[in-house]
């Protein structure tokens, strides 16, 4: 008898919080290896381009190297593993003086070096400012950028009109200048857009999986089941085979009378934890109700169905759950048949469990035909 696929048999398990902060992490890293990569080839192809001018710009043939051994060094701490914030920040301060020193220098410079300092400013503000916007809220990233432009737009007007150079004097450093500013703007809009965007999806995540998720077991509930079901039902219709499982803890009443209804919810949490444990990926555990759990299997026929579900019966009877003991639950088993639909395929499940519970309890029931009652009147509830 074939049984389904075993490989895909872990367990799909949410991604916890620290999880996915080093995930996060993980791509910073690699985001900025790579800008860092690039900022570094920049410098020195600039670096070798000035030293064959004659009159190589200072800044460049002395700034750059300094520039080129902090990405080397910032590569390297990456490269080691060591703190990412720390990386941030040095990268943010020293690129943060360079390009202040480049404005700067454009009060003291002769008059053809003011557009080449600036605008080669205006490119490392845009890199200081996406860099702030990564380490920073948007607002306090909105203010740094623009107090570095606002020093980026006057320090080198200031520098011409010292020289008695009239406002018009420079129309392509107002046209740098226009541009950056363009960019800037850009950069804040989709900042801010994206944080908009992470809110709105944030809140809707969590109302979603607060309607579609047990708030004791966590397992996802009825609601979140029957889309799942109605899948199962489409691929039926294309002749594709599929199973549900639903089961009921067996007097599970005397479980609360006896030891408190507590532990009876932690036989609930922990009994869900060990089901969901030993099914596949692609199959689906939900609670449907009270003490009944319903489980989905896709492309498994009735027998394999059968099989699995004497398997999970055999793995709960012989788990002792802390104080409580041995608990058994009973198991009814339906194949998807030709023309069901969710009431029907659901109530046959319910009668197969019903058949369980009348025979002795702790065991598995197989239902293959439509000869139940339950499943002629079709009813959509099914608790026992
Ligand atoms: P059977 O073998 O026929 O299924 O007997 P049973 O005692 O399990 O079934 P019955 O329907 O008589 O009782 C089900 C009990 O499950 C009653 C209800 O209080 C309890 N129950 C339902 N939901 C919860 C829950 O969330 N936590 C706890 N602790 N008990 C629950
Ligand atoms: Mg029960
Ligand atoms: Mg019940």
């Amino acid at each position: 008898m074939n049984r389904p696929d075993r490989r895909q048999s872990r367990p799909r398990l949410p991604e916890t919080v620290p999880d996915a902060l080093s995930r996060v992490e993980g791509l910073r890293r690699q985001v900025y290896f790579w800008a860092l990569g690039l900022g570094s080839v920049i410098l020195v192809a600039t670096w070798v381009l000035q030293t064959r001018r004659p009159t190589p710009d200072p800044y460049v043939l002395y700034g750059h190297p300094v520039l080129l051994l902090q990405c080397l060094w910032a590569v390297v701490w990456l490269l080691q593993r060591r703190s990412l914030l720390v990386a941030e920040r040095v990268v943010f301060i020293v690129n943060s003086v360079a390009v202040l020193a480049q404005l700067f220098l454009s009060l003291l410079t002769r008059d053809n070096q003011v557009l080449g300092l600036a605008s080669g400013a205006y490119w490392m503000l845009v890199a200081v400012s996406i860099l702030s916007y990564l380490m920073f809220s948007t607002r306090q990233a909105l203010w740094l950028s623009a107090a570095f432009y606002g020093l980026g737009v006057v320090l080198p007007w200031a520098a011409l009109v010292s020289r008695g150079e009239g406002l018009g004097a420079q129309p392509e450093l107002a046209r740098v200048q226009l541009t950056c500013g363009a960019i800037l703007v850009l950069l804040y809009s989709l900042a801010w857009y994206r944080e908009r965007f992470l809110v709105e999806r944030g809140q809707r995540l969590t109302l979603e999986q607060l309607a579609n998720t047990d708030p004791l077991t966590q397992l996802p509930n009825r609601r979140a089941l029957y889309p799942v079901i109605e899948r199962l039902l489409e691929e039926g219709g294309r002749g594709t085979v599929g199973c549900l499982i639903l089961f009921d803890l067996d007097h599970f009443k005397r479980i609360n009378d006896t030891h408190g209804h507590n532990a009876g919810d932690e036989v609930l949490i922990r009994g869900g934890g060990l089901i969901r444990a030993a099914l596949r990926d692609t199959d689906h555990l939900g609670r449907w109700g009270g003490e009944e759990f319903l489980i989905t299997l896709p492309g498994v026929s009735a027998s394999q169905g059968q099989d699995i579900a004497e398997r999970l019966r055999t793995r709960l009877a012989a788990h002792t759950f802390p104080g409580v003991g041995q608990v058994t639950a009973s198991f009814g088993v339906a194949p998807c048949l030709p023309g069901d639909d969710l009431p029907r395929w659901t109530a046959r499940a319910d009668a197969a469990l019903y058949r369980a519970k009348d025979e002795g309890r702790n065991r598995v029931v197989l239902q293959t035909d439509r000869s139940s009652p339950e499943e002629q009147q079709a009813p959509l509830v099914g608790t026992h």
